[in-house]
Order: C-alpha cells, then sequence, then structure tokens
C-alpha cells in the first residue's frame, strides 16, 4: 500500500510500524506505544459469498442490507467508508470450500484444505483441531503479549453438561489458548452475544433470556470490543438458511445482519477499533442450489488500519497474519 511505501523523513525506507503510526489520528503520547492502543475485531459470518445479481440472490433489489450487499462486477461503496476485500475461499483445492476446514484457516493463518488434501464439512476433525491447537489467532496473540482476548459468543447449559462429541473450530480455538466460555449468565446480563443475536433460538428452547434487537446486540459487542484487544464474533444462519434455500428468510436475516452490523460500525470508535467481517464460503448469496458456491467472500474492513490489511489479503489464509500484525506492529512472514 501507498503508506508502507512512503518514505519516513530522512529518506529511509519507512517500516510497517512506523507506517501504522503515520496513519495515527492519536496524540503522540498515544502513538509512543501505538500498537497497545488498536483493538480488532474479527466478525465472522458463516456462508457469505459476492454472487452475481438475479433471481437466485437474496441481496438483489434488497433495499438496506449494506454493507453486506455486494455483488460480482460491481463496485459498491462501503459505508463508514470501509474496505471490500474479494477474498478467495477455494485456496487451491478442488471441490466446493467447507466450513471446518475454512474456519480453521481464517483462525490459524494455515491453508487448512490444502494440508488435508480437501475441503472439510461441518466440524474439525482431528488433523483440523491439531492446526488450530497449534496455531489459532488467540494463541499466537497469547504468545505475543497481546491481551485480554475474546470469544463473545454465549454458550449454552447444554454445551457445558454434555460436552458435544463435534465442537466447531472457534471452540477448538478458545479451548487451545485456555480461554473461558462465556455462558448463560453472560447473555442475561449483557455481556456476551449468542449465534442468533436475537436470542429467539433460545426462548423457543425455554431459555430465559430477554430478546434482543440487532442494535441492542451490537451494542452488547461493542462493549465487549471495547475492553479487549481481540474479540471474535460468529454468526451462522446464514449458512443455515443458504442450505435451507428459503428466500423470504434469507432476506429477513441479511437485512438484521446488516443492520447489526452499521450499528456496531456506529458504535466502535474506529481510530482505535478495526473491524474486519468475512466468511468462510459462499452459500446464502445463490439460493439456487443447497450446496455451497464457488464464489469468493468479502473481507470488509473498517478502521485506520484497513488499507495496509486490504493489502495483505488475498485468500482466507491471509486473515489471521493480517490481524496479528495490527496489533503486534511486527509484520508476520508470508
Ligand atoms: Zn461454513
Amino acid at each position: 500500500m501507498k503508506s508502507t511505501k512512503q518514505k519516513a523523513e530522512g529518506g529511509r525506507p519507512q517500516s510497517k510500524r512506523e507506517a501504522f503510526a503515520a496513519n495515527c489520528q492519536l496524540s503522540t503520547a498515544y502513538c509512543s506505544s501505538h500498537s497497545a492502543f488498536h483493538s480488532v475485531v474479527l466478525f465472522f459470518v458463516d456462508g457469505l459469498g459476492i454472487g452475481s445479481r438475479g433471481p437466485q440472490n437474496p441481496f438483489d433489489g434488497l433495499t438496506e442490507a449494506e454493507p453486506l450487499a455486494i455483488f460480482q462486477d460491481e463496485e459498491p461503496g462501503i459505508i463508514f467508508d470501509g474496505q471490500l476485500v474479494r477474498t478467495d475461499a477455494r485456496l487451491g483445492v478442488e471441490g466446493r470450500p467447507q466450513s471446518a476446514s475454512g474456519q480453521t484457516t481464517i483462525l490459524t493463518g494455515v491453508n487448512a484444505p490444502a494440508a488435508l488434501g480437501y475441503h472439510k464439512q461441518g466440524f474439525p476433525n482431528e488433523a483440523l483441531r491439531k492446526i488450530i491447537e497449534k496455531n489459532s489467532i488467540f494463541l499466537q496473540l497469547k504468545k505475543a503479549g497481546i491481551a485480554p482476548n475474546t470469544f463473545a459468543n454465549a454458550y449454552t447449559p447444554g454445551f457445558f453438561e454434555t460436552r458435544p462429541r463435534w465442537v466447531s473450530a472457534t471452540t477448538v480455538a478458545v479451548e487451545a489458548a485456555d480461554m473461558r466460555f462465556r455462558n448463560l449468565d453472560d447473555l442475561q446480563a449483557g455481556r456476551a452475544v449468542f449465534q442468533d443475536y436475537t436470542n429467539e433460538m433460545l426462548r423457543e428452547r425455554g431459555l430465559q433470556v430477554p430478546t434482543r434487537t440487532p442494535e441492542q446486540a451490537a451494542e452488547i459487542l461493542a462493549s465487549i470490543a471495547v475492553e479487549h484487544r481481540f474479540t471474535l464474533y460468529e454468526y451462522f444462519i446464514t449458512d443455515k438458511t443458504g442450505h435451507e434455500q428459503d428466500m423470504d428468510k434469507a432476506r429477513v436475516v441479511l437485512v438484521n445482519l446488516a443492520r447489526m452490523v452499521r450499528h456496531l460500525l456506529s458504535k466502535l470508535d474506529l481510530k482505535r477499533a478495526t473491524l474486519l467481517l468475512t466468511s468462510d464460503h459462499g452459500n446464502i448469496e445463490d439460493l439456487s442450489a443447497r450446496n455451497h458456491t464457488l464464489n469468493p467472500v468479502p473481507t470488509l474492513i473498517w478502521g485506520e488500519h484497513k488499507d495496509d490489511m486490504a493489502a495483505r489479503i488475498h485468500n482466507l489464509a491471509d486473515i489471521t497474519p493480517a490481524i496479528v500484525e495490527v496489533l503486534t506492529g511486527k509484520q508476520t512472514d508470508g
């Protein structure tokens, strides 16, 4: 990017850290320990790709779906001055991108489909769990002295009582870094967000939790983010709805998710916080087929470091290194 290629005063090439500091709008005192004041929120949306317009695409003709409505061959203006990277989810491996290997890649920076030789559906197998246990973003940040970090999602009592045989990539990553899971008490107290951020699914199961609007959920997520250097949130109803091929439901899901993202953007201090939204593979943008799509996924980035990060990201394996670089102020390999 332009900023890293600029020459610092005195004519010597500018380091990445200096480039970050030069971009910093904060006071000199803040800038002296610049990276210590920056935080990143990774908003993971399962099954959100960039499709073409047409009757198969729930985004087509949908109003108020900014900033999620992105189409092939169109340059959207991104609200809050965000950056868009059309991100390769296929990772050089034959077949349709899948959740377990895609999420492992996002959360580690390791090209998991290439390591396995195929795209792995559903939950991580032992090989993927090993990759996460060794390389997760939570571990990388912990080793670099970046803390505190958190997974904002709430887990239900059922998870703690009877641990499921198969767990998500995010769950493996949290456990491997020896981090705490947020629970129903946290959710009730406004210190966690459920994957269905409205809490409707929990209420249908008879659990005593308040209903939340997209805006209320966004405010809670923003309040968690302000207390942490790195915050991860995971949302996967998009993928579920894509598999169901339900156009009406998809449109409601996308408009509400877009509301949540917009409100989150309005609540974050983008001078200090970077928001990065990405997905593991396409799905909901094409309801003509039950399967995941081969489409690229949107990586949307807001905040001071959006240009540097956007220049760094080409495929899903670039997400973790880009975040680690911003938080540590150091360049990683690759
Ligand atoms: Zn997925």
